[in-house]
This record gives C-alpha cells, sequence and structure tokens, in this order.
C-alpha cells in the first residue's frame, strides 16, 4: 500500500533527528524539520536538503505545549498534505546528578519535554492517519533510549524514566490503532555521539564508556537514522509495538 511519503521529525535541527531527516529526504519523503530555539541549525539542515532537489520546511515550535504542535502539524497539512509518518524524536537530559539533587522544575521540565511532546505529536497523528478517521494510515517512531531498561543511576534518573514511559506510551498506542492503519515502533538508542551529552554536563562521555560496549565503540547518529527509517517504511509492514536498539549490543 504506496502511502504518501510525507514526514514529521520533532527536533530535527541537530544530531539523530538532523540525520533522519537528510535520509528521509534521500528516500523520496518531504520533511517537515522541527526545532525550539538553534534557527541557523535548523536552517543548515534545510538547505542541504533543498540544495540535493528534496522538499522541506522548518517549523520552530515547542513540541512540548499544545498549542504550537497543532501550528507544525497545521503546516504540514498546508504545505505537503496526508501526513504519513512521525518521527517522535525530540529528548533532552540535563546534568549528571544523583536523584536527590534533582530539583522539581528539572523534573517536571524532562518529562513535559520528553513524554508530553510525544503523547501531544502522537495525538494529531494519530486523528490525522486513523483509516477509521478518513486518514490513509501511517507510522510512527518514537525514539527512546536503552537508558529505559538501564535507569541510568547517578547520571539521570529522571531522563530514563522519562524514556520508560516513552516504551509504555509505545505498546499502548500500538494496540490501539494496530487496526487503523497505524503502526507505531521505537529505537532505543546506546551511546551515540551527538551534543546531547554536553547538556548532560560531559560532551565526551560517548569515549569515556565507550570501551562499555560489547562492539567497543560509540554509534553515529546515521546509524540510528537507518532503524528509524526502516521502521517508517513499508519494509517493516508487520511490525508494531516493538523495539529496535542501535547500541552496539548494550
Ligand atoms: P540533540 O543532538 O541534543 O538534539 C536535540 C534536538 O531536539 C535539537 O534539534 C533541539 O532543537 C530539539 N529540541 C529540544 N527540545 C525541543 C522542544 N521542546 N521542541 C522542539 N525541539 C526541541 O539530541 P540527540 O542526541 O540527537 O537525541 C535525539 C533523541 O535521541 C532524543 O530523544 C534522545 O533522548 C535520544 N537518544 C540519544 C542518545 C545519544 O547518545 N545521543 C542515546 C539514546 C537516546 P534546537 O537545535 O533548537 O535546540
Amino acid at each position: 500500500m504506496p502511502l504518501n511519503k510525507i514526514a514529521i521529525i520533532t527536533g530535527s535541527s541537530r544530531g539523530i533527528g538532523a540525520e533522519t531527516a537528510k535520509l528521509f529526504s534521500e528516500h523520496g519523503y518531504a520533511v517537515c524539520l522541527n526545532y525550539i530555539s538553534n534557527d541557523s541549525a535548523a536552517d543548515k539542515v534545510k538547505s542541504e536538503i533543498l540544495e540535493k532537489g528534496g522538499k522541506c520546511i522548518a517549523v520552530k515550535a515547542n513540541v512540548a505545549v499544545a498549542a504550537e504542535v497543532e501550528t507544525l502539524f497545521r503546516a504540514v497539512d498546508d504545505e505537503f498534505g496526508p501526513l504519513s509518518v512521525l518521527v517522535n524524536n525530540v529528548g533532552i537530559l540535563r546534568k549528571q546528578s544523583r536523584l536527590e539533587a534533582i530539583s522539581e522544575d528539572r523534573f517536571i521540565d524532562v518529562l513535559l519535554t520528553n513524554v508530553m511532546s510525544c503523547f501531544l505529536c502522537s495525538k494529531e497523528a494519530v486523528k490525522r492517519m486513523s483509516k477509521k478517521q478518513g486518514g490513509m494510515g501511517g507510522a510512527i517512531v518514537n525514539v527512546s533510549s536503552r537508558a529505559s531498561t538501564t535507569g541510568s543511576p547517578n547520571e539521570y534518573v529522571d531522563y530514563a524514566a522519562s524514556k520508560g514511559a516513552i516504551d509504555t506510551l509505545t505498546k499502548g498506542l500500538a494496540l490501539e490503532v494496530a487496526d487503523e492503519g497505524i503502526r507505531v515502533n521505537a529505537v532505543r538508542p546506546g551511546l551515540i555521539y551527538t551534543d546531547m551529552h554536553a547538556s548532560g554536563g560531559e560532551p565526551d562521555r560517548v569515549d569515556r564508556l565507550k570501551n562499555r560496549v560489547p562492539m567497543q565503540r560509540g554509534g553515529n547518529a546515521i546509524e540510528v537514522a537507518e532503524a528509524i527509517l526502516w521502521l517508517a517504511s513499508d519494509k517493516s509492514s508487520y511490525v508494531t509495538g516493538t523495539f529496535v536498539d542501535p547500541a552496539g549490543g548494550l
């Protein structure tokens, strides 16, 4: 069943989201980039896609806020038409710390950004994709983390718990919409070279920990993007409610 190749990738000005957007474009998708503040990073990704002949818009929106999510999805309706893929990629972490040093504000920020964003964007996607609501079906891919299973002790249990919520949301939503033409899956990356580790206070964290990875190296964003692309594509047409872990064996 060929679908319109139209994708929203949240948090795609940098890191895994940016590589995913570029890869999707190479595979014929019209891509909507999303970011929260870094205009120049988003412009760079958008230019790279347009220069190669791809279709791309970039929408600055905080996807933890319902009104901004609605604006994001309306921009895609107006510019490209019916959405076929949502990649819930936005995720943040804060400075490494034990739980008792984590403030209420930080806990709320991490949970809202990582979980509420996925919840709000998935709602808008299901409304558009569900065959029971006049849509043509589609795929949702959530970007969780191996932290959902390790719990990230002494670093960021708030972040790990948010990813546990994403895993549960993935399973529940997948079952809820399985007979409506929508597949919902997640990737759970391990240690990937991106800017995110600087937000945790340790830019070189991947290199410090890479020897604990069975494959003895950190991963690259493109290696996660390839798994996301597969889960979004018809090549995984009988796969839903499950997880792919690009984590080198972690
Ligand atoms: P990153 O390099 O830090 O990039 C984060 C992206 O999210 C940026 O594009 C940023 O926009 C955007 N963003 C942040 N908050 C946002 C919000 N509220 N609304 C819209 N956009 C927002 O992150 P990454 O390492 O690629 O991580 C991507 C995903 O992979 C996350 O869910 C993360 O938890 C997961 N993951 C990463 C690793 C890893 O080792 N890197 C491992 C496991 C899982 P601006 O550029 O405007 O700031």
